[in-house]
């Protein structure tokens, strides 16, 4: 059968064995090499939590919460898709346990299942087919490429197991492809590779009525030819279904790594598409610059969550494309920032240029304002964002202003100097998810600015996330002892990216420039950073 627009066919990526092995990244490169080939992918997360969606969990939970264009927050999976296939998602690619019940039992208010029982299965399951049917349309999707979070055996990825199993059954084996992610670990001293966990978890995704196509083996080391035949022999799935998936020096090879064993030829002819031509070169020139640079600077960055690492996934892929970009390895030092209240800025001595991210709640910000004084007094380069944008505007009201006890009135509702403070809108705001400013909004950057020339632009969309803002009361004061706001939003009002003058390079926003960084189109702040450190 010949490919066409009214035959949507999908990718469906499980998990086994255990979380956290990458299965994000896996479904982009599948994604990455399906695009390759001409193809418009969808992708799409599935979380099977109750949440609504990921906006009322803090970063230990899952990592960091990604926000996009139109507002929505979502699993960081989405940043992965966006980075890799480079693409503007939607809220309609992240669909949750709350969306799906919310939606089901709003219909049952309505009156639509009038006079019958409302249960999971038809009524849910079709919700969950609707909802992914309904995206791969909107989107005119050649493949709408979902991701199923969780790992199989888990109560609550059960119903949408089910909805993608009947979905299989309905469109049929031509259109629809399964790829399990597991983990092939290595035991004893001669370093075997285990196959069984494997083995079982294919039993259990079989129990669910599943057949996978593709198995991606996670492991430290490529697969053994025999232990490839081995587990294609156990599960029912051709050799050259068995992807390997060692570890790799960056995500970025991971599409390559799969391409090299066939598997976007694999996934063609298994969905019976024509491939076009491969078009991966500026994929490969990427990888290039980002594996040779000519250079190395430490950037500290200063958190709350560092012991989390995916709570600052979005920087850490900004400083890549970055470095990339600029041709520098870009190291990261993680300096929480209670560490600085207890052991002074002796930690910062060294990094070339300091980062203060995002972030919420009162822990650690007395850290986070002697990161900022420290990089404005000794001329190292500094970013903030959001938060870090908050707080270096507090510790210039108070070191350079002289406003003892200046805050934001977040942490501290009684200041007498809120030079950060609620935003106006905010004030009759009284539930917590998806209340706070949020997406993309449009700022006007002053051309005579540093940040004008980084976006090579005076009108730029940024993302954002946030209830606090700059009290535009301190502006004329601040501004006169050299802070300037030189990007605005609403008429000028609301303020947005903030210079020091006379230092180095001291850019600060108040939206989140990482969250729409690309490979090929690196976060101009990130990269006016790294550039600045390395000189
Ligand atoms: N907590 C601050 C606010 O709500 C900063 C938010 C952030 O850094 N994302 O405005």
């Amino acid at each position: 059968m010949e490919h066409s627009r009214d035959c949507v066919k999908y990718v469906i990526v499980t998990g086994g064995v255990l979380s956290g092995l990458g299965k994000g990244i896996s479904t982009s490169s599948i994604g990455v090499l399906l695009k390759s080939k001409g193809l418009k992918v969808c992708p799409v997360k599935i979380d099977p939590y109750l949440n609504v969606d990921a906006g009322t969990m803090n970063p230990y939970q899952h990592g960091e919460v990604f926000v996009l264009d139109d507002g929505s927050e979502v699993d960081l999976d989405l940043g992965n898709y966006e980075r890799f296939l480079d693409v503007n998602l939607t809220g309609d690619h992240n669909i949750t346990t709350g969306k799906v019940y919310r939606a089901v039992i709003e219909k049952e208010r309505r009156g639509d299942y009038l006079g019958r029982t409302v249960q999971i299965i038809p009524h849910v399951t079709d919700e969950i087919k609707t909802q992914l049917q309904a995206v791969g349309e909107k989107e005119r999707a050649d493949i709408v490429l979902v991701e199923v979070g969780g790992t199989v055996g888990d109560i609550e990825g059960m119903p949408f197991l089910e909805a993608v199993r009947q979905l299989a059954q309905e469109i049929g084996k031509d259109n629809l492809l399964f790829v399990h992610t597991t983990l092939v670990p290595i035991m004893g001293a001669v370093g075997e590779q285990k196959t069984k966990p494997t083995q079982q978890s294919v039993r259990e995704l079989r129990s669910m009525g599943i057949q996978p196509n593709v198995i991606i083996a996670r492991g430290e080391h490529s697969l053994e030819p025999d232990i490839k035949k081995k587990i294609a022999f156990f599960t029912d799935v051709p050799v050259e279904g068995i992807i390997s998936a060692p570890d790799a020096s960056t995500i970025y090879d991971v599409p390559l790594l799969f391409d090299g064993q066939g598997l976007t030829e694999y996934i063609l002819k298994t969905l019976r598409l024509k491939p076009k031509d491969e078009d991966m070169q500026e994929w490969k020139a990427f990888l290039e610059n980002l594996k040779n640079p000519d250079k190395e600077v430490t950037i500290a960055l200063v958190g709350k969550y560092t012991h989390l690492k995916d709570s600052y996934i979005s920087h850490i892929e900004a400083f890549h494309h970055a470095g990339a970009a600029a041709r520098v390895h870009v190291k990261l030092k993680w300096v929480e920032s209670v560490d600085l209240e207890k052991h002074g800025t002796k930690l910062l001595e060294g990094a070339d240029g300091i980062l203060v991210p995002g972030g919420f709640g009162d822990r650690g910000i007395e850290g986070k304002i002697a990161a900022t004084r420290y990089a404005a007094e000794h001329d190292v380069p500094f970013q903030g964002v959001c938060l870090g944008f908050q707080l270096a505007t507090v510790g210039f009201a108070r070191d350079v202003l002289g406003l003892k006890g200046a805050n934001s009135s977040e942490f501290d509702p009684k200041t007498p100097q809120p030079v950060v403070d609620l935003l106006p809108e905010q004030r009759s705001v009284k539930g917590m998810g998806a209340t706070m400013r949020l997406g993309a909004h449009e700022i006007d950057v002053d051309p005579n600015s540093t940040t004008a020339k980084l976006y090579g632009a005076t009108t730029i969309y940024e993302r954002h996330r946030h209830r606090y803002e700059i009290n535009p009361a301190y502006i004329p004061k601040l501004e006169d002892a050299g802070l300037r706001y030189v990007g605005r939003s609403d008429d000028g009002r609301r303020m947005e990216v903030l210079e020091l003058k006379g230092h180095p390079y001291f850019v600060a926003s108040q939206f989140h420039p990482e969250l729409r960084s690309r490979p090929l189109r690196p976060s101009p702040i990130h990269l006016g950073l790294v550039r600045a450190a390395a000189r």
